[in-house]
């Protein structure tokens, strides 16, 4: 098709039918893209009962907002969500389609991409216009190499790693079209059905939410080691305690609580990277902390040359001693 026009993304919405934070952040790269092109931003909005949240969308930044509204979408569905945004792209004739690195977006991408007979990059953290074209730039080999990837064919699509941009602020009132999209999709024909969803069971705040995430590696030495952590992440709001996988390995903490490229992937504000090298692997799933903070007994670990602050030592010393120093803090 000829005449490709404009970035679009494809929206997520959660649960409770409020807009993911991926589709901020989407929007917030779709931005950036924007200004290089002088082209506009349409956004997929597909799901049941969902058109209440075009507005939100527009707010963020959208010029246009496809809306695919029906009680087939209710649940995200390859089957179903590969039609109707195929259905879309097939009215918007976007250049460029953003997709979020989510579970459902890593099922939709190359479904899409097979269907459009085009190309798909996976997984990327930073999206540029070279020459008029995207080009995608990805981690690759466990955060050894950074690969950059161009498109001979259009629409270029690119999945986008969660937390790789900043949410983009929506302005309330903006003002933007909406177009009703029917997908002529036959109901007969779906061979897959939806079961049900359920939330993980978390105490506490989940862990790519906190704005302060304590992390320990194999250094802790063990289980009682490891729940010193706990002690300091007691006292700081909005925190979580991560593991490493040599960590949940060792068996000192349940295997959720690992981060990295085949863990969890978090980016909150300040980083404790305790008893912990700083492997690629884990960084993968990190590097986007506004501030790490290490304590390492290895002057030479690698954790030190991707921290802000550090601190060459033995937990067990200083641990201990920070906890005192931010109870102190935190009395006041
Ligand atoms: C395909 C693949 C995928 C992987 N995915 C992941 C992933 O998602 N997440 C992940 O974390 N890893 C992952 N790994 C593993 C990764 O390569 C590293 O092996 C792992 O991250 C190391 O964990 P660590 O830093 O806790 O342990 P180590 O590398 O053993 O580091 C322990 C550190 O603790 C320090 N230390 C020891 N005792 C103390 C003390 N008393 N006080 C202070 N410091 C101390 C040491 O100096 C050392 O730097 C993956 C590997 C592969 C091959």
């Amino acid at each position: 098709m000829a005449g490709e026009n404009g970035i679009l993304i494809v929206a997520e919405t959660g649960a409770d039918g409020s807009l993911g934070s991926i589709t901020n952040e989407l929007m917030s790269a779709a931005q950036g893209l924007s200004a290089d092109l002088g082209e506009p931003i349409s956004a997929a909005l597909i799901g049941s009962g969902v058109g209440d949240r075009a507005q939100d969308i527009i707010d963020l930044g959208a010029d246009t907002v496809y809306l695919v509204d029906g009680e087939q979408f209710a649940n995200y569905l390859n089957e179903t969500y590969t039609p109707a945004v195929i259905a879309i792209a097939q009215q918007a004739n976007p250049r460029i389609i953003l997709i979020g690195h989510t579970p459902n977006g890593r099922d939709l991408g190359p479904y899409l991409a097979v269907r459009l007979q085009t190309g798909i990059a996976s997984d990327t953290s930073g999206l540029s216009i070279e020459g008029g074209q995207l080009q995608a730039a990805r981690s690759v080999a466990g955060g050894l190499f950074r690969q950059v990837v161009s498109f001979p064919k259009m629409p270029a699509i690119a999945t986008v790693h969660m937390k790789a941009y900043d949410g983009a602020e929506p302005q309330s009132g903006r003002s933007g079209n909406v177009v009703n999209v029917d997908v002529g999709l036959d109901a007969s024909s779906v061979r897959s059905r939806f079961v049900k969803h359920e939330d993980a069971q978390v105490e506490g705040i989940r862990m790519e939410d906190a704005t302060i995430v304590v992390t320990g590696g194999r250094g802790m030495g063990d289980e009682a080691g490891f729940n010193e952590l706990y002690k300091l992440q007691a006292l700081l709001p909005q925190s979580a305690v991560g593991a490493t996988r040599a960590a949940t390995d060792s068996g000192f903490c349940e295997q959720d609580l690992m981060i990295g490229i085949t863990g969890r992937v978090v980016s909150p504000d300040v980083y404790f990277a305790i008893a912990l090298s700083g492997a690629s692997q884990h960084m993968a799933g990190c590097s986007g902390s506004k501030n790490i903070v290490a304590i390492n007994r290895d002057p030479e670990a690698n954790i030190f040359s991707e921290s802000r602050f550090g601190v060459v030592g033995d937990y067990k010393q200083v641990l201990p001693a920070l906890i005192e120093e931010v109870e102190k803090l935190m009395q006041g």
